[in-house]
């Protein structure tokens, strides 16, 4: 069976001889405050910033997931409240969870800006240029999610002061472990806000990460497998030049060789009038319930996984992920597949 589904998704073939490794060397059983463990984490951090190019004076911390770092952006990082322009269901839950946290007391008093760069549910991305439309507009805190486009595109990071991923979409990884990236100017809103009430909170796990420790027994196999796959990785420019003329080819297909079929690409093409913008890493093509669910057990006898939708587009769509660890041939076979289905 291979995998379209963005999330989680596809895992590098790759992990399955590092997890081997992990275990039969013992790095899973080491003590996460040994040489050893710390020699690890301080390894995945500096291939992290080599490889996703980062400013260097951005820090990083690792988590157990995205969902996790919403709440530390509310809980660590917003003093009154958070705005959250949303357009999916992952930038309407990040708002529910930051809210629980940060009440909208008024709008006016938001200190926190929190973008989804990919929605997973639909298939848009805020493109740089809109983010650096943010930046100029909005002179507090951007905290950007950017669970499945991270290691996939390459982002201009000095546009927002928090980056967060976990690692089972783009980085091509089991979950159950989170990047969070935050600029000085994070750190500062940190340390100002005071928070450390939390095992999670900012400035605690700040001050464990820069001794690159954990406040708590970390997913050592995850870190581990982490630190393998961005050696194996080339760097961002590189992946995201492919991811991008992957999306193009994906497009194209369902515009000319999808055009007589009954599913469309759910967002139409980027125009000025238009500025939602179809994503890179994730495809939604859109059709009648009964097509989406029909094509999607057809796939599914062919071997191939399609990503159920999501949301409001649960039934009638389906999604497709663009992720790096997808192979060319994958993509061939579920383009021959599509091609010849016809109900
Ligand atoms: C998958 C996803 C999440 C949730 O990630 P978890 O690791 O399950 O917390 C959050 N935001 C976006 C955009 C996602 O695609």
């Amino acid at each position: 069976m291979i995998t379209f589904y963005p999330g989680p998704s596809k895992v590098y073939p790759q992990v399955a001889d590092y997890a081997a490794q992990a275990v039969r060397d013992g790095i899973v059983s080491m003590n996460h405050r040994s040489p050893g463990f710390m020699a690890i984490v301080e390894r995945a951090f500096a291939l992290l910033r080599e490889k996703l190019a980062l400013p260097a004076d951005y820090h990083i911390a690792l988590v157990s997931s995205a969902t996790e770092c919403w709440e530390i952006v509310a809980q660590s990082l917003t003093a009154s409240t958070s705005l959250h322009p949303s357009g999916g269901a992952f930038g309407d839950k990040w708002r529910e969870y930051a809210h629980k946290i940060k009440p909208m007391i008024a709008p006016n008093l938001a200190d926190t800006l929190c973008v989804v760069q990919n929605e997973t549910s639909n298939g848009t991305q805020v493109s740089m240029d809109t983010l650096a439309g943010f930046r100029r507009d909005f002179s507090a805190l951007i905290a950007v999610d950017a669970v499945s486009s991270m290691a996939g595109i390459a982002f201009d990071w000095i546009l927002a002061d928090v980056w967060f991923a976990s690692v089972q979409k783009c980085f091509g990884l089991p979950a159950g472990l989170a990047v969070l990236i935050y600029s000085p100017a994070a750190l500062k809103r940190a340390q100002a806000i005071g928070e450390n009430d939390h095992y999670n909170s900012l400035l605690f796990l700040h001050e464990n990460f820069s001794k690159f420790q954990t406040p708590y027994t970390p997913n050592g196999l995850g870190i581990y497998c982490l630190m393998r796959v961005l050696e194996q990785v080339p760097p961002i420019a590189e992946v995201d030049a492919l991811t991008r003329q992957h999306a193009a080819e994906w497009y194209t297909f369902f515009e000319r060789d999808m055009a007589d079929s009954r599913f469309r690409l759910l967002i139409p093409p980027t125009t000025p009038e238009r500025p939602a913008t179809r994503s890179d890493t994730v495809i939604a093509v859109s059709g009648s319930e009964a097509d989406i669910s029909a094509v999607k057990k057809a796939a599914q006898q062919a071997g191939i996984m399609l990503g159920n939708g999501y949301g409001n587009w649960k039934n009638t769509t389906f999604r497709i992920a663009n992720f790096p660890a997808i192979t060319q041939a994958e993509r061939d076979q579920l383009r021959d597949f599509l091609r010849s289905y016809r109900p």
